[in-house]
């Protein structure tokens, strides 16, 4: 039988769409990431500014490194331990390897260290880790649980293991991309968090020793440090993005002043050349957002462009409209195949995962209730706009 088709409705003032978990609409319309961003000018920067410089002062010399930034290389991370330094800070740079590290990934990660940092860098058993991929795209429709998972816990561990009691993440995604309330006007991460909001999607870590033959102590690894532990060592996780006014355009500047390199083209389902540049699994991730809830990384792009009015509304929809639902064919000009490779899964096989996650009622489909596709495997989503 046909499914019954929804229509989805999108915020008045910028692109995003009712499917997008978490969103809330005002009485006008507008979505709260938009009213998030309307409200920052209320912010107190000054008071902010100071309330990192205090917290500078409390955590300054207490062991070998002041804190941890999780760093990937980007655009962001490299901000970030710019930012810190300029405070006086002695940051350990902790990298958690992506699940599929690209040449420029690996070349920005080099960029950052030459900048004169001390780097860690957790490496996985990428044997398991493919495992990991291809029950976290069967179970869930997202390729990158375990890299979501290890970028957020790996650093608690090495905070642990080095008596740090500070880590720095970026921007509070929450307060640009809308969220619950809870954790939209939070400085701080934690392990709540990283169940609701971090990408576990209801996938707990244990829950993979059943589906696969793995061993507990292999995925250990991965395992957020134990409550107690970090309570008595007092370690926290905050944003930066918190205390400093957060740009993504100033910090790509800033960082590509500082050695960033970026691809010189937009990379494939994005419109910029200098984001998410560090895994070739990417674009899976991000297509597989599209196949649930109808919207992809060119949909935050454009309506973070028209928050900031630097486009209209019309051309981001143009922008979305032309190049947001594509079959990944590529990543970083990898092909799928050599990307699917590691996880021993053909095309053919993954276009059956991807077509078990596609939301049937935001597509369109034919009288059977089978999607319709194009030559090239592109699907069609039923409406842009309200
Ligand atoms: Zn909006």
């Amino acid at each position: 039988m046909k499914p019954k088709t929804i229509r989805i409705k999108y915020c008045t003032n910028c692109l995003f769409p009712s499917t997008k978990p978490d969103l809330v609409f005002n009485k006008d319309g507008v979505c709260n990431a938009c009213t998030n961003y309307f409200n920052r000018p209320k912010i107190k920067w000054k008071d902010r500014e100071k309330e990192f410089q205090l917290l500078v002062e409390r955590i300054k010399n207490h062991s070998r490194w002041d804190c941890i930034i999780p760093v990937s290389g980007g655009k962001d991370s490299t901000y970030q331990a710019l930012k810190v330094k300029e405070y006086g800070l002695k940051p350990l740079l902790v990298n958690s390897r992506t699940c599929d590290l690209s040449k420029i990934g690996r070349e920005n990660l080099d960029n950052l260290r030459d900048l004169g940092f001390d780097m860690i860098e957790v490496l996985p058993n990428p044997k398991l880790r493919s495992k990991l991929n291809l029950i976290g795209l069967r179970e869930v429709g997202d390729i990158s649980w375990p890299e979501h998972i290890g970028m957020f816990t790996i650093p608690f561990t090495i905070a642990v293991q080095f008596n740090i009691s500070t880590i720095f993440y970026g921007e509070n995604a929450q307060h640009e991309y809308g969220g619950p309330e809870h954790f939209v006007n939070n400085n701080f991460q934690d392990r709540r968090w990283l169940e609701e909001i971090g990408g576990m999607l209801g996938l707990r870590l244990d829950d993979v020793l059943s589906l696969e033959d793995i061993d507990s102590k292999d995925i250990e690894i991965y395992r957020f440090p134990e409550h107690q532990l970090l309570a008595e060592k007092k370690i926290k996780a905050y944003y930066l993005g918190y205390f400093f006014r957060w740009n993504g355009l100033t910090n790509y500047i800033v960082s590509q002043a500082n050695g960033l390199k970026t691809l010189g083209k937009p990379v494939e389902g994005s419109l910029v050349d200098y984001e998410n540049l560090d895994n070739h699994q990417n674009g899976i991730h991000e297509y597989f957002k599209i196949l649930k809830h109808g919207y992809g990384r060119i949909t935050d792009q454009a309506s973070i462009l028209i928050r900031r009015n630097l486009i209209s509304r019309n051309q981001g929809l143009d922008f979305v409209r032309k190049n947001e639902v594509k079959f990944p064919w590529s990543y970083l000009d990898k092909p799928l195949s050599e990307i699917l490779a590691p996880l021993n899964l053909s095309i053919e096989e993954f276009v059956k995962i991807c077509d078990s996650f596609t939301n049937k009622k935001i597509f369109k489909i034919n009288e059977e209730g089978k999607l319709i596709k194009d030559e090239f495997g592109n699907l069609t989503k039923l409406n842009y706009d309200n």
